[in-house]
């Protein structure tokens, strides 16, 4: 448990610093258009965007050289930040995600269940401080096998393609993730600090 907190800080640490390093990068392009409205627009809107689609490929390219360890533990115990409810009126909206998700897992009856499931992994989803609720599908058999494996749906065969979320610890694509983590925290960084300068821009402080 300490070595995942231990990760969770330097989670936090590094994306400190590779926020400063993008901001110092963008700042300096955006300087050297000398108040150009439309060269930092251009810069915002296709220069960045450029940037951002590479390291989504690169993201995507590692991805396929890994396969799912069938350890089940996603089947048993799925993470969402909407509720049953929300997911509902979300699908009910035509969420495509969200419908595929709400006819394939089941929310546990309540939050002690889905910990029994997996304490450590729930432990420090909670101490993330986010709000998550606890699903699980009813087709996963007692030896982790999908009893419906040929008409599984898209989110299980595209599981995981959140590159921000947090696996499971037994999940055979961690080191993927690992393998991705400053590329996800350089990503985050340089969409949060364009909108920024988006503001910044449209209100003419550039
Ligand atoms: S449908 Fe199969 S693969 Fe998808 S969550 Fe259920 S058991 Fe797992
Ligand atoms: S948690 Fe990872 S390894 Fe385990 S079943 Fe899901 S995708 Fe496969």
């Amino acid at each position: 448990m300490d070595k995942l907190k231990e990760h969770y800080t330097q989670l936090v640490k590094e994306y400190r610093e590779v926020f400063v390093s993008v901001w110092n990068a963008m700042q300096g392009e955006i300087n050297s258009l000398n108040h150009d409205k439309d060269g930092i627009k251009n810069y915002l809107d296709v220069e960045v965007e450029k940037h951002i689609q590479l390291q989504r490929n690169i993201i995507t390219d590692r991805r396929r050289c890994f396969k799912c360890g069938m350890c089940g533990a996603c089947c048993k115990l799925a993470i969402s930040e909407f509720s049953p409810t929300a997911l509902l009126e979300k699908a009910s909206r035509g969420d495509k995600f969200a419908r595929e998700f709400i006819s394939t897992f089941t929310p546990y009856e309540n939050e002690e269940d889905a910990e029994k499931q997996y304490p450590l992994y729930i432990q420090l989803l909670k101490e993330s401080g986010e709000k998550v609720y606890y699903y699980y599908c009813k087709k996963v058999t007692e030896d982790n096998k999908c009893s419906d494996y040929e008409n599984r749906p898209t989110i299980c065969r595209d599981y995981p393609d959140n590159p921000i979320q947090m696996l499971h610890p037994t999940c055979s694509f961690i080191e993927w993730h690992e393998s991705i983590q400053k590329i996800v925290l350089t990503i985050k960084a340089m969409t949060e600090i364009r909108e920024h300068f988006r503001k910044e821009l449209e209100k003419g402080d550039l």
